[in-house]
């Protein structure tokens, strides 16, 4: 009979229940369906099993109805919610949300300073987060914090253009484009109201760390001292390096991966070397306080107070002599000119 070979295991496992079969538990599909076509009711009364599974058709088909009209109202009430929600909207206009966190814009300065005056006109915001990435905070090396950066970039691209994905170990303008993205990440937070000045083509304030460095934002966006280098040749981060506030992180993991690339060089040649590329805020001080947790140049230090000077042999003082007391003669031509 071709309809028990389109029954499922349950339906199975009925039709031989109504048809007087002692079904047994834990048997599979292939001994149930064996086990019907083997019985006397089979052979002889075909008509009941005939009947038997018609029935199960029957509910199967109801089943299916009736899940169909759960699957309906389901996405109803999923309708009904969105259009709530979108009500919910249309009523809070200014109701901004961010990922994790909302933020009331009319209780905001920013409401009161730019946006109260012009109700109901359509505004563009442009958004700058004020919170520096939290993995500069969790790294302890500077190549791998950039490293980090440069993958994730590399990442967001491709899941961008995923046919013309990037391959194959980091390059240069990938990390370079990392160190930009860790600058931009920390200059906004400690830099923002100079940046504000700078963009605004106005003067910066009186009490700004940054009156006398003359700073700049190139066409990167990247800030950079001014200073007096313009017209030299040198490279763009000799002449202009980039800017650092001295009270991050990113700070300490620069000193002090230029301290050990260096081969632990002391404050003002470690300071020298930074300054090629980076400019921090009172740099000297602030790689004085790194250069302190130096494990390696502590040890150092210990090793040499605890060296003690020694006499000189013999050889190296009983026969000295002055330099001129050994010598008989002292000859000098004078060419004439
Ligand atoms: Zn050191």
């Amino acid at each position: 009979m071709s309809g028990i070979a389109k029954l499922k295991k349950v339906e199975l496992r009925t039709v031989a229940e109504e048809i007087g079969l002692v079904v047994n538990e834990g048997m599979k599909k292939s001994q149930l369906r064996r086990l019907i076509e083997d019985s006397d009711v089979f052979k002889n009364d075909n008509e009941a099993v005939k009947s038997a599974v018609e029935d199960v058709l029957e509910n199967r088909n109801k089943k299916s109805d009736q899940d169909s009209e759960i699957e309906i109202e389901r996405l109803k009430i999923e309708r009904i919610k969105l259009e709530l929600q979108l009500a919910q909207v249309k009523a809070n206009e200014c109701l901004v949300n961010f990922p994790g966190d909302s933020y009331d814009l009319h209780n905001s300065e920013l409401y009161e300073r730019e946006l109260k005056d012009h109700q109901g006109e359509p505004v563009c915001l442009l958004v700058h987060n004020s919170e520096i990435l939290l993995i500069i905070n969790k790294c302890s090396s500077f190549t791998k914090l950039q490293r980090i950066i440069a993958w994730c970039m590399r990442f967001k691209e491709n899941a961008r253009n995923p046919l013309q994905r990037t391959t194959g170990n980091l390059t240069v303008p990938e990390l370079s484009a990392a160190l930009i993205c860790l600058e931009r990440s920390v200059k906004f937070v400690y830099f923002s109201k100079d940046i504000q000045c700078i963009m605004n083509g106005g003067k910066l304030s009186n009490s700004s760390k940054l009156l006398y460095l003359s700073p700049f934002l190139d066409e990167k966006n990247v800030l950079r001292v001014g200073g007096r280098l313009q017209h030299s040749e040198l490279p763009l981060n000799h002449k202009h390096p980039m800017l650092i506030p001295n009270n991050c992180n990113i700070c300490d993991l620069i000193i002090d991966h230029y301290h050990v690339f260096y081969l632990h060089t002391g404050v003002e040649a470690t300071l020298a070397n930074l300054r090629t590329q980076f400019w921090i805020t009172n740099g000297r001080s602030t790689v004085k306080r790194v250069l302190h947790k130096c494990l390696k140049c502590l040890k150092a230090a210990i090793l040499l107070k605890s060296r003690k000077i020694r006499n000189l042999s013999d050889r190296r003082t009983l026969k000295y002599k002055l330099v001129m007391l050994s010598c008989s003669k002292d000859y000098i031509r004078v060419r004439n000119p």
